[in-house]
């Protein structure tokens, strides 16, 4: 037995078999072969294979999510049989007598290397379906471990999940994770949290760890290779106190949240998915307090039309049924990037063009965007929300767009209603100007991730900066606390949705401080909702 300390993400506890996961290419070398007929059917073989996992994605993602994900897979059904590339892949095995392997792996470099120096940001993403179709191959010539498919429920071991991996996990065989890098802010982390599974991070993973037992203690931050018998069962005792615990916090559903003292706190659901809103409901939240539209982006091999983007919006608002649905536009950028939008190659991209910089710099996705949004504000009670803004004009000339789309929609008839717009304050320099900022807008909410990560001068995907990384440090706080103060003075109301707002040690403060809102993810309403009640 290995018992390894990292840091804690999410928890719960998870009792079940590793499945390493690593995203580094493997080597695969140049090796000849005597019989390339062999070969030929060895690539046959795998080919079908690839095929078979294809029509099965395809068929999980028109179940689970909308046809648009089931085109992607759709699309490498069709590549698999390209016949270019077939036949070039054929040509290197015959004319250079080397192995399926080595052959598929070259000609996928050198077709996707021809799309990725494409000016066109269509065709540079095709690029990268070819590659995934040509690892795809490799994976059933090689029967490697190399994807994020589980056969059966498995703690996933990575060094590092980017936000797109963990969205294309498959949730049903996900018991936790485990990874080298990531923080309690980074996005992997708020979706595992979305998902409600344990993790934990700042571990070194190794390879040799896969398929063998493990727990994933996500309450301590602890991962455990080969737990002897004695172990497991005070585990499985906790997974029973936990459970019980769930079942304690059913109490809490379907009453207001309020604090001691008599004031009502909206309590609110941070979302990416149409899914999580349905977890939001489970857990019942109050309203969606930050609908993190970039990661229905993000699960796409294009960017969502106007009108994919209004289906979703009205599903949002139409699920929660009159609850306010806090829409935050596009925050592209640092961690989450999209294949199909080239922001250029950045040395910070933290600091660089992300979110509404993004926005501004590209307006005609900004204005779809707003159209859709706008179009499915007659559907319910949404508001939008702007992130990472840093100046009054920023925020202009947002307003000016937001005119403009109005104005359009207008003259072609399409109904919409004024809805609240908001900003999200999460650098310093909004913060410090919330005084300024509160007279443009109808509510702020606080994003302490980001808000921590540019106070602190601290990268929130660095694990090695866990410590440093400390929300609860005092400048943050006073930021905190100065805004909302503002944002009182100027009579709108201000709330947090970074992950603070599910830190329990700090809800009494949060209240104190006279936070108005809280949004968390779904898993953690209840348990929020009873920290305010006895704050
Ligand atoms: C934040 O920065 O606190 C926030 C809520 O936004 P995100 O985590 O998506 O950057
Ligand atoms: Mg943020």
């Amino acid at each position: 037995m290995e018992i390894f300390k990292g840091n804690k993400i999410h928890g719960g506890i998870a009792i079940g078999t590793v499945l390493f996961y690593s995203r580094e290419k493997r080597k695969i070398v140049r090796r000849r072969v005597e019989d390339t007929q062999a070969e030929l059917s060895r690539l046959n073989e795998a080919k079908r294979a690839a095929a078979v996992q294809l029509e099965e994605l395809c068929q999980k993602a028109r179940e689970e999510t909308d046809s648009q994900n089931a085109q992607i897979f759709e699309a490498h059904l069709m590549m698999l049989e390209d016949y270019d590339l077939n036949t070039a892949i054929a040509n290197v095995i015959e004319s250079q007598s080397v192995s399926a392997e080595y052959a598929a792996a070259v000609t996928g470099d050198s077709f996707a290397s021809r799309f990725e120096n494409m000016d066109d940001e269509y065709f540079r993403a095709r690029g990268e379906d070819i590659r995934d179709v040509t690892e795809r191959i490799i994976d059933a010539l090689m029967g490697g471990v190399h994807r994020l498919n589980a056969d059966e429920p498995s703690i996933i071991a990575a060094q590092n999940l980017t936000p797109s991996e963990t969205l294309r996990t498959d949730k049903t065989k996900l018991l936790a994770f485990v990874t080298q890098k990531g923080t309690t802010s980074s996005h992997t982390a708020i979706l595992a949290r979305a998902m409600d599974i344990p993790a934990v991070s700042g571990i070194e993973v190794r390879a040799e760890w896969d398929k063998r037992t493990a727990v994933v203690d996500g309450h301590k931050g602890i991962f455990i290779l080969e737990p002897d018998e004695e172990t497991l069962e005070s585990y499985r005792e906790q997974q029973k106190k936990d459970a019980q615990q769930e079942l304690l916090l059913k109490k809490y559903k379907g009453i207001k949240t309020t604090a001691k003292n008599g004031r009502r706190i909206n309590l609110y659901a941070n979302v990416g998915s149409l899914d999580d809103i349905d977890a939001a409901l489970q857990n019942d939240a109050e309203g969606i307090g930050l609908f993190r539209t970039e990661f229905i982006f993000m699960e796409r091999a294009q960017a969502p039309t106007e009108q994919q983007q209004f289906e979703i919006y009205r599903k949002a608002a139409q699920k929660m049924a009159g609850r306010r649905v806090i829409i935050r536009t596009l925050d592209i950028g640092a961690d989450k990037q999209l294949p199909y939008i080239s922001l250029g190659k950045e040395d910070n991209p933290a600091l660089g063009c992300r979110a509404v910089r993004l926005c501004l710099a590209r307006p005609e996705l900004f204005k779809t965007q707003l159209r859709a949004i706008f179009r499915a504000s007659v559907c319910g009670n949404i508001s939008v929300m702007y992130p990472m803004i840093t100046s009054v004009e920023e925020v202009q000339r947002i307003k000016q767009l937001v005119q403009e789309v109005k104005a359009e929609l207008r003259n072609e008839n399409i109904p919409y209603k004024e809805t609240e717009q908001g900003i999200m304050i999460e650098t310093p320099a909004a913060a410090l100007i919330s005084g300024s900022l509160a007279g443009e807008v109808d509510f702020f909410s606080i994003g302490t991730n980001d808000l921590t990560q540019y106070t602190l001068a601290a990268d929130r995907q660095n694990s090695r900066l866990a410590q440093t990384f400390n929300p609860h440090h005092e400048a943050v706080m006073r930021l905190i606390k100065m805004t909302i103060e503002n944002a009182h003075s100027a009579g709108i109301w201000a709330g947090i949705c970074g992950e603070l707002a599910s830190d329990l040690s700090i809800t009494q403060s949060l209240i104190d401080m006279g936070a108005d809102e809280l949004s968390v993810s779904p898993g953690m309403v209840l348990r929020v909702r009873k920290a305010v009640s006895e704050a």
